[in-house]
C-alpha cells in the first residue's frame, strides 16, 4: 500500500517514472496514486527515488 505526503511532496515526478506498474502519477504539481493500490508491489522504487521522502509504503 502506497501513500504520498502531499505536503511533502515538491511533483518533481521521480516515483511515477520509477514504478514499474504505473501506481503513481502527477496531477498538477502533486504525485498521486492514481493505479490500484492493490496492485503495488511493495518494491519500494518510489520510495528510494523521492528526494523530499514523502513517499511511504507499507503492508496492507
Ligand atoms: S512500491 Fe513499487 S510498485 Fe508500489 S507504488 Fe512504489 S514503485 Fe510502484
Ligand atoms: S518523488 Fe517524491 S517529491 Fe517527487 S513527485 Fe514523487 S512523491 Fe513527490
Amino acid at each position: 500500500m502506497v501513500s504520498i505526503d502531499e505536503e511533502q511532496c515538491t511533483g518533481c515526478g521521480e516515483c511515477a517514472e520509477a514504478c514499474p506498474v504505473d501506481l503513481l502519477s502527477l496531477t498538477g504539481e502533486k504525485a498521486e496514486v492514481t493505479g490500484d493500490a492493490t496492485e503495488c508491489l511493495g518494491c519500494e522504487s518510489c520510495v528510494a527515488v523521492c528526494p523530499s521522502g514523502a513517499v511511504t509504503v507499507r503492508e496492507l
